[in-house]
């Protein structure tokens, strides 16, 4: 039966979509491109138990960087180091999905290797103003793989 589910689930990448298994974007956890990596935001990054995290410029639609928490491996915080510095540095690609693609090609795209986790989109061509690119959310290897086994991965 477990072997089933995963065919079923296997099967099923072919048809759903990003968006029913990304995280949304109100529940990312990001960070805005001008913090200061003092002790209080390495905390909070440390708490969230994340490892990769989407850094944004003026408004959280707006991913301009993507911060490894290994990155912050040199980082004292009472240097009180901007983040731009960081991930300036680093300079990790930032890869982008439509909200409308296929798991199995995400899946294909992660088994490229560049990085397992992508940014959400859409086009927003609702209201009077030209179209323009919105965020929804991120989408991680995690996510797929859960789709395929069909239950919870807990976090170690
Ligand atoms: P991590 O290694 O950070 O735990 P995973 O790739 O294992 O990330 O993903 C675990 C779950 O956490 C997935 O559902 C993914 O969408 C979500 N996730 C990953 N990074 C973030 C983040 N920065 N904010 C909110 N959710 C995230």
């Amino acid at each position: 039966r477990e072997e089933m589910n995963i065919i079923q689930g296997a099967l099923e990448l072919r048809t759903k979509t990003v968006e029913v298994v990304m995280t949304k974007v109100e529940d990312c956890f990001m960070l805005r491109n001008d913090a200061i990596l003092d002790f209080n935001t390495m905390s909070s990054i440390m708490e969230s138990g994340y490892t990769r995290i989407p850094v944004y410029e003026n408004e959280r639609s707006n991913i301009v960087d993507i911060l490894y928490v290994k990155d912050l491996a040199f980082v004292d915080p009472d240097d009180c180091t901007p983040l731009s510095t960081i991930t300036r540095f680093y300079s990790h690609p930032v890869h982008f999905v439509f909200s409308d693609t296929k798991l199995d090609a995400v899946l294909e795209e992660f088994k490229k290797g560049k990085s397992h986790l992508a940014i959400v989109q859409k086009v927003n061509s609702e209201g009077e103003g030209d179209p323009f690119y919105e965020v929804m959310g991120l989408v991680t290897l995690e996510d797929v793989i859960e789709e395929i086994i069909k239950s919870e991965i807990l976090d170690e």
